[in-house]
């Protein structure tokens, strides 16, 4: 292929993608709106993508930005001058260090655990599997946020962190970190606070003269934060940080490897070539916005929230889960509604939201991130007209037969035969051939009507059957 068809592939395949700017994609990106700053941060990423962060002598570069990026957050999260931090590939890996750190700073522990509140994001519950640090789950007050009295009392010899969210993804609601943090320095315990989310916007908030609850190292007893570039410091992705309240509590994050012949590894995080691109794309991103430039962006979007869940509130047909206390938004149907339906809806509207399924007795419910490019007007005229339609479209039927299936189901030992069911039951399978239909409704219905563990077994099947070679 040359490099004129090249380039026009991938115009064409990214044509089918998710847009990335315009602010109406309200999960998975982030968009400032400055075309400039992006233009700016995507030919930083582009000069250091070969860029080897592996060997800080050897791109010394890499080191200094990622130290110019923890004192920049330093700030944010009134980091003691003993602060320190690292530049991981995202908010899993940063999650999944503050649990490994945890766990190795207690070899004499034989089985870890940690507390978490159940809203804690699943990166936490991936740690666990990795890691084999058992996960104590519990239940979150009817505020959503975490119960602190029963976390505390959840801490025993075993546990080697405690966590909360600043806020959880899911209701976007802040836990009480100052009660949490004491309970786990009572017992000599880390603290871990995931403001992947927040960590960015919670600052600029209170500077805006917002009220935020404490959450960042001026509260005694959190050890570790970690907060993403890559979301709401609107950088390009591939970049978040962990930091840590002293560099005694990073050490055991960090591997070296000499038994072997050849040079000896010395590591900061899971990966070992890292690769320079995200590190300078946060890096020009971050020198190009400055305090000030986040201070605006972070404006627009907390404006942008409130109209969206003022005008949520003010819907007929949907409840906001609960007040937000930054830019993510939750809501689910108080009426004949089905909120799957909305998501196909806003699809159709160019507007892509994000659909939660029913957890517990919570019932399935609607998930925006909203960013400062985020349109609030726009956003809530298409949302109107999507709520009005699917009102109009009635509940989705799921097939009697099928969830009668899914009861009877194994998520342990589901075979083919019962897989290829469920994908044409779901719209997921026609003719044989493997996709995605026009509308999820049908799939978030037939997964919804499931047990966790048995949407697990199917959307692992489903992807294991995406990813496969392109043939022909
Ligand atoms: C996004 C997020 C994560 C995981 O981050 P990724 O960058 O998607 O890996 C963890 N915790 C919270 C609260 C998040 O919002």
């Amino acid at each position: 292929m040359g490099p004129d068809e090249i380039r026009d592939r991938l115009v064409a395949m990214q044509d089918e993608d998710l847009p990335v700017r315009g602010g109406r994609t309200l999960a998975y990106v982030y968009d400032s709106g400055l075309s400039e700053v992006d233009a700016l941060a995507r030919e930083a990423v582009a000069a250091y993508a070969g860029s080897n962060g592996l060997d800080p002598t050897a791109f010394p570069s890499l080191l200094a930005m990622e130290n110019d990026l923890v004192a920049f957050a330093r700030d944010l999260v009134d980091g003691p001058d003993s602060m320190v931090g690292t530049i991981t590939s995202g908010g899993t890996e940063s999650c999944l260090l503050a649990v490994q750190g945890a766990r190795d700073a207690h070899p004499e522990i034989t089985d870890p655990s940690m507390v978490v509140p159940e809203t804690v994001h699943a990166a936490f519950h991936k740690a666990a599997h990795y890691f084999g640090v058992r996960a104590v789950v519990v239940p979150v007050g009817p505020d959503h946020r975490a119960d602190a009295a029963a976390m505390a009392a959840a801490i025993d010899q075993t546990t080697v962190l405690v966590v909360a969210s600043a806020p959880s993804y899911a209701h976007g609601v802040v836990d009480p970190v100052t009660e949490i943090a004491a309970a786990a320095a009572e017992r000599g315990v880390r603290c871990h606070v995931d403001a992947c989310i927040g960590g960015w916007v919670l600052p600029y908030a209170a500077r805006l003269g917002r009220e935020v609850a404490p959450w960042t190292f001026a509260v005694e007893g959190v050890t570790s934060i970690s907060t993403d570039l890559h979301k709401y410091a609107y950088a390009p992705k591939g970049a978040s940080l962990l930091l840590h309240r002293t560099p005694a509590l990073r050490r055991p994050q960090y591997f070296a490897h000499a038994g072997w012949p050849g040079y000896t590894m010395l590591n900061a995080t899971l990966q070992s070539t890292r690769s320079g691109g995200p590190v300078a794309g946060a890096w020009a991103t971050v020198q190009a916005l400055g305090h000030d430039g986040y201070l605006d962006l972070t404006r627009q979007a907390l404006d942008a929230t409130d109209r969206i869940a003022a005008g949520i509130a003010a819907l007929d047909g949907l409840t906001l889960l609960a007040a937000p206390d930054s830019t993510l938004v939750a809501a689910f149907a108080d009426g004949p509604l089905d909120v799957f339906t909305v998501c196909d809806e806003m699809a159709e509207r160019d507007w892509f939201v994000q659909p939660q399924l029913s957890y517990d007795d919570q019932p399935p419910s609607l998930h925006l991130a909203v960013s400062a490019a985020t349109d609030p007007d726009a956003f809530l005229a298409a949302l109107q007209d999507s709520v009005a339609a699917s009102i109009a479209a009635g509940p989705v039927p799921v097939d009697i037969g099928v969830v009668d299936l899914l009861q009877t189901l194994d998520a342990a030992t589901l075979g083919d035969d019962e897989f290829d069911i469920l994908l044409a039951a779901g719209g997921l399978a026609t003719g044989g051939e493997l996709g995605l239909p026009e509308r999820m409704a049908p799939v978030n219905a037939l997964l919804d009507a499931a047990p966790p563990a048995l949407r697990e077994a199917v959307l692992v099947a489903f992807l294991d059957r995406l990813a496969r070679p392109t043939t022909g």
